[in-house]
């Protein structure tokens, strides 16, 4: 049945996608944290804790028709998106390594 709702899962290529481009944004305007409000070190990466990764503002499990609005998205440290809450720890799952995907 399709109605209209389906989400596609936060995973894969375009997860990878959007890591990248909240990264390219953040670099750019030198955005802070959403969560403890510190710099992000926008050259580190993955799996470093304090490199950058892609917080949904409003939760992806409240609001799921959210998932992949740009709007609803915001950089935050790995560390501080895991701590943020279990249900998001999967946000931070390796998103720049390449092929992890299970959408491929
Ligand atoms: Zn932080």
């Amino acid at each position: 049945m399709d109605n209209g709702l389906t989400i596609p899962a936060w995973s894969g290529r375009r997860r990878a996608e959007a890591l990248r481009l909240v990264k390219a944004i953040g670099r750019r305007t030198n955005a802070p944290c959403c969560i403890c409000d510190q710099p992000i070190d926008y050259s580190l990466e993955y799996p470093d804790p304090w490199s950058c990764s892609v917080q949904h503002l409003k939760s992806r499990f409240l609001f799921p028709a959210l998932t992949w609005d740009r709007s609803n998205w915001a950089p935050a440290h790995i560390s501080c998106n895991k701590s943020a809450g279990a249900g998001e720890a999967s946000d931070v799952a390796p998103a720049g390594l390449g092929v992890t995907s299970d959408d491929w």
